[in-house]
């Protein structure tokens, strides 16, 4: 397996461009990683990711917005959202909007508490799922996003398997290994994620650790956090503001 820690990102973007055939732009649309590798002396960011779960109201505006933006075959989901209903017992009952309607069935019976969790690939730091790839088509960026090279995947799921949040599928159209991407070609365009974006509550929020005046950053100061599953060691970089104590 190749260090592919080690790839820069002018590399990415070309293996990305070349793989999907969609993610072209200009190189020239530098993000601040090449700012200051050009020696402009911008600090290189570490993008990460927070949920606010106090804010969504599970309309989903998120998980059109990925689909439309990414191209994401029907059936499968780079971003998805978690409905959480709590009964007077201590029951926990979980279910998910699917691409057919977007919507949430009504649910029957009186709960304690219930919220929405939106779900999405963690950008785990120590990917397990990079680990596993047998021919090093998934990786790290330096600046902090796990990708997979669409050219290299063969398709073998065993990334699939290891990623302990039901991240990665195997796309149903291409045969290779998807998941979300942070919108890496919007980064370049110094745009946000498309779901970020899209949230009506700005209850999905994106920045860079790196920067201490980032909203993320501030957030992440300010605010009560839980990761999912930290004990696992994958270190995630989705923050969970607020998170309940029942959601995993
Ligand atoms: S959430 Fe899953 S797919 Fe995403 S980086 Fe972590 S282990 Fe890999
Ligand atoms: S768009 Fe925002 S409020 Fe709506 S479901 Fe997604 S995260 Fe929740």
């Amino acid at each position: 397996m190749t260090d592919d820690r080690n790839r820069s990102r002018r590399e990415v973007l070309k293996l990305l461009a070349a793989g999907s055939g969609l993610l072209v732009f200009p190189l020239g649309t530098l993000l601040a990683g090449e700012r200051e590798a050009a020696g402009d002396g911008a600090r290189a960011p570490y993008w990460a990711y927070a949920v606010d779960t106090t804010r969504c109201i599970g309309c989903c505006a998120c998980m059109r917005a990925c689909r439309d933006e990414n191209d994401v075959t029907a059936g499968v989901f780079r971003t998805w959202v978690e409905r959480y209903r709590i009964g007077f017992d201590g029951e926990v009952r979980v279910d998910a909007a699917t691409d057919n309607g977007y919507v949430f069935e009504p649910a029957a019976g009186e709960v304690a508490r219930a919220f929405f969790v939106p779900k999405l690939c963690n950008h785990c730091e120590k990917s397990v799922c990079n680990q596993v790839c047998p021919v090093g088509a998934a990786f790290n960026t330096p600046d902090g996003v796990v990708l997979v090279d669409q050219k290299h995947c063969i398709g073998c799921g065993y990334c699939v398997q290891a990623c302990p949040y039901g991240s990665r599928f195997i796309d149903p159209k291409t045969h290779k290994a998807g998941k979300c991407t942070f919108c890496y070609h919007r980064l370049a365009e110094g745009l946000a994620p498309a779901c970020v974006h899209a949230c009506p509550r700005e209850a999905r929020i994106f920045g860079d650790l790196n920067d201490p005046h980032s909203k993320l950053s501030v957030l992440l100061r300010q605010r009560h956090y839980r990761l999912l599953k930290p004990e696992l060691g994958t270190h995630p970089k989705c923050y969970y503001l607020e998170l309940d104590r029942e959601v995993v």
